[in-house]
């Protein structure tokens, strides 16, 4: 076993621990420096504090390729296996700084917190609709311009689901500050532009130009497709909620809206990508070589997935069955859809997004290259 001092020998939690041996064989070997961000980030480097690790562990897209080319991968007595150490530290840090820490757990309980979730906030909607709104039109075909309205009043939908957002928008924000001290980022403007177009192209995820590692020996760049999907059909549901929330207050124009207007185009195709990408994805996880996994998460990673698929379906299928009796039961499922993925999202995947900007963006900051 390739076995060197640490500064923080027995006192460092174990995953740390062993993400600061390896990078410390791969300082000494290099051979991967071309493969991604991680590697000359750590050539920076001849010690590791803990958020130096962090921010190597969240510029690790998990391509798997580090894997597959080192001569010291297992079965090797010096047991590298880059992905997998830097895949639990990453989770961890999501742990380790999520707001309130009283919340923390929730990661290691994703999935059936997000299973239990749903189930209680549509059972909740559906209650909701037979008490507080009209009964009968639970039930009943729906071609008033007022359908979502008659089970759920305008006012009420925006106070629960704008409390929500905001608590979700805070959370996520003292989640992220927590890091960024941590792992020793400052601000710069140039930086934070050229993060931002990596982030947004994924370029660590292919490997270094061949692509992702799956369960054979055969890379293909299929799950930046599934990501890019997923990433850019939230986004345009965002982007679809933000202009129906300015038609509804600045020009007076309330939902529903045709099919042509651009609330419901932008809904559409982001409902679709939330689709397709989330089923990508889970089916290239399904093929991934489970040495690059940490199972620990395996519900969280799956049950973000999943939260995102239901919710992009049942929005799909609201559009297409909203004049029939199935409305009223879409949209409960909807809405606790929704309202389930914006309060688990400060405790699930969804942190791995923000922790790897910021961890670009100080890299961007760091690269001796930069012009
Ligand atoms: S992963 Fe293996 S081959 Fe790559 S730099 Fe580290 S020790 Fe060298
Ligand atoms: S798995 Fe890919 S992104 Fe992560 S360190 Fe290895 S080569 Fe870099």
């Amino acid at each position: 076993m390739f076995d060197l001092p640490s500064p923080d020998a027995g006192l460092r939690e174990p995953n740390l621990a062993e993400a600061e041996r390896l990078m410390t064989v791969c300082n000494s070997c290099r051979y991967c420096e071309g493969l991604c961000a991680v590697f000359p980030a750590m050539e920076l480097r001849r010690a590791f504090t803990d958020g130096d690790l962090q921010y190597l562990a969240n510029l690790c897209h998990s391509c798997g390729a580090c894997y597959h080319d080192c001569q010291f991968s297992p079965p090797h007595e010096f047991d590298v296996n880059v992905p997998a150490v830097l895949a639990k530290v990453r989770n961890d840090s999501y742990e380790a700084h999520a707001w309130p820490a009283a919340l923390r757990p929730l990661f290691r309980r994703h999935g059936a917190a997000l299973a239990v979730g749903v189930a209680l906030a549509a059972a909740l909607f559906l209650a909701g609709f037979v008490v507080a709104g009209d009964p009968g039109a639970l039930w009943s075909a729906h071609r008033s311009p007022d359908l979502f309205y008659a089970l759920m009043p305008h006012s009420a939908m925006t106070a629960l689901f704008g409390t929500a957002f905001a608590w979700m928008l805070f959370a996520v924000f003292m989640g992220a500050r927590s890091f960024w001290k941590a792992t020793g980022a400052s601000v710069d403007g140039l930086a934070l532009g050229r993060a931002g177009h990596d982030a947004a192209t994924l370029r660590y995820l292919d490997g270094g130009g061949v692509g992702c590692m799956n369960e054979g020996e055969e890379p293909d760049d299929t799950r930046r497709l599934w990501h890019h999907f997923t990433f850019y059909g939230f986004l345009l549901c965002l982007a679809s909620t933000s202009v129906a929330t300015v038609y509804h207050y600045v020009f007076d124009r309330p939902a529903p809206y045709p099919l042509w207007d651009l609330p419901k185009i932008l809904g559409v195709l982001g409902g679709i990508g939330l689709v397709i990408g989330p089923i990508g994805l889970l089916r290239a996880k399904a093929r991934r070589f489970p040495d690059l996994l940490d199972p620990r998460f395996r519900g969280m990673e799956v049950g973000f997935l999943a939260i995102l698929l239901l919710t992009g379906a049942s929005g799909l299928a609201l559009v297409s069955l909203r004049s029939t009796p199935l409305l009223g039961p879409l949209l409960a499922l909807h809405l606790g859809a929704v309202l389930a993925l914006f309060l688990s999202m400060p405790y699930g995947k969804f942190v791995h997004g923000l922790y790897r900007y910021l961890a670009l963006a100080r890299w961007r900051r760091e690269d001796p290259s930069r012009g």
